[in-house]
């Protein structure tokens, strides 16, 4: 059975666990370096990046995160996004593994959620509807990066680089699970 760790230290990790159980994955909550023990895979859920970061940085945590992130499949939504990029702007990096910059809150105050509706590359069954809350944007992304879904205007919103993906919206606030199925497939091919 697959295995796949939800950090658990803020944001909407409860909601990533509800999806993933759904999809008859086992999951584990990660609070503790120890948590991280034969993970199959990894998701940082939406939230606040420096909250996230701060906490896990005074539990031990980032450190074996940013070994783990390295090694095992690892998907951030949103904050998570912001976690894994190698560039952020105005800001030191978390876990600096992807190939990708962000820019935080990049939809304007007054625009603070949105939804829309996307083609995921890799994804079947039509658009995804996704949900942005003071979502980061992907400003720009590395050679070695797949964009696999941009806003009507052109701005990256979906990324994968190898054994890491990173969204910038929220697919674990809608029913629709495929892109949970899409990275428990990536984390089964990966063991
Ligand atoms: N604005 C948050 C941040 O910068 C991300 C928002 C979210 O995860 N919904 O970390």
């Amino acid at each position: 059975m697959t295995t796949i760790g939800v950090l658990a230290v803020q944001g909407d990790f409860a909601e990533h666990r509800s999806v993933l159980q759904g999809l008859g994955v086992n999951v584990v909550e990660v609070r503790k370096p120890e948590h991280l023990d034969g993970l199959d895979g990894l998701i940082i859920p939406g939230g606040e990046s420096t909250a996230i970061s701060r906490v896990a940085r005074a539990g031990g945590l980032l450190e074996p995160l940013r070994q783990f992130v390295r090694e095992t499949p690892t998907w951030g939504t949103c904050a998570g996004a912001i976690m894994l990029a190698k560039e952020i702007e105005g800001e030191t990096p978390h876990l600096a593994a992807m190939d990708i910059r962000v820019v935080r809150n990049a939809f304007g105050a007054q625009i603070d959620s949105f939804t829309a509706d996307l083609d995921v590359a890799g994804l079947e069954g039509g658009p995804l509807h996704a949900v942005f809350i003071r979502a980061p944007i992907i400003a720009s992304a590395g050679p070695g990066v797949d964009v696999l879904a941009r806003l009507d205007d052109g701005r990256i919103v979906a990324v994968r680089q190898g054994r890491l993906l990173a969204t910038s919206f929220h697919p674990e606030l809608t029913p629709d699970p495929r892109l949970h199925a899409y990275f428990a497939d990536m984390a089964r091919q990966a063991r």
